[in-house]
């Protein structure tokens, strides 16, 4: 596995340098993400799932409405930019820009009234990302970082405020697990169990990436990904850096592989990661 993210992001001084691009896009992630939260909200959108892939991989009319929004938006907005979105694939862009989007992350969640659903969008310079916002879709917030800032804004009904990242001995305790699929099998045992064996911990499955990177930017802890795809933690991994967590990250073909919390999570974790994140055996049920 090729580890992508092993230094600090901002060894490469291209990526803190100001941008206007950057300023524009980190103001128009803002109003995108407050869209889509209403659009996810509407109940004339449609949460009902249907099936994509096995059993539990479901999607609504909303993840294609939202996608196609934030599509048109990039391209009026920002014409030359690349875009990539979960339901509706994309292109990398000719001038080294790219958005991308997961309409709703956690649309299990989303489709049966749990918390724990977003709207993920990051634009990457480079390849890397620079901006990225995650829309609570059940608090109705938005959290935006700017890499480079040190800075997570949260904006709710027009107001926006600076966030206070915390690490409280209980927000430290957790580790949230997540794969790139749903279904229960020997990976995830095998993941849980290799963590019995590191210091306690507080195990959460909120089977949202982009939500469970959002808490630990906010409150700390850690996240352990498995087989993940980019739109999953292209945000959130702005948001959890700006907040001042480490981030390792792994990519894998399409899939990626990433811990995120403190130096110690990441020193114990990352083996773990290592370990399995070859792992993945594909679903009984196709
Ligand atoms: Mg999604």
């Amino acid at each position: 596995m090729a580890l992508l993210a092993d230094a600090p992001h901002r060894e490469d001084g291209s990526l803190t340098s100001p941008s206007a691009t950057e300023e524009l896009a980190f103001e128009a992630v803002l109003e995108w993400a407050t869209a889509a939260m209403q659009l996810a909200t509407d109940p004339a959108t449609g949460s009902e799932g249907a099936r994509k892939g096995d059993p539990f991989d479901i999607v609504t009319p909303a993840d294609g409405l939202i996608e196609r929004f934030l599509r048109t938006q990039v391209r009026d907005r920002f014409p030359g930019h690349g875009f990539l979105g979960e339901e509706e694939g994309g292109t990398s862009g000719s001038d080294g820009w790219q958005w991308i989007v997961d309409p709703i992350d956690g649309t299990l969640n989303y489709s049966t009234g749990l918390a724990g659903a977003t709207c993920s969008i990051a634009c990457l310079r480079h390849g890397q990302p620079v901006v990225g916002a995650i829309a609570d879709l059940s608090a109705g917030v938005v959290y935006r970082a700017r890499a480079g800032t040190g800075t997570v804004l949260a904006s709710s009904a027009g107001e926006e405020s600076g966030c206070e990242p915390t690490t409280s001995p209980a927000g430290a305790a957790r580790v949230f697990l997540e794969f790139g699929w749903e279904d229960l099998d020997p990976v995830m045992v095998g993941t849980i169990g290799e963590l019995a064996r590191t210091r306690p911990r507080v195990i959460r499955m909120v089977g949202g990436a982009a939500y469970a990177l959002l808490n630990v930017a906010l409150h700390g802890g850690c996240m352990l990904g498995i087989g993940l795809r980019i739109w999953d933690v292209a945000a959130g991994v702005v948001l959890a850096r700006e907040a001042g967590r480490a981030v390792r990250l792994w990519e894998e073909g399409t899939l990626v592989h990433l811990v995120v919390g403190s130096a110690e999570d990441l020193t114990e974790l990352a083996p773990i990661v290592e370990r399995f994140g070859s792992r993945r055996v594909a679903p009984a049920v196709a």
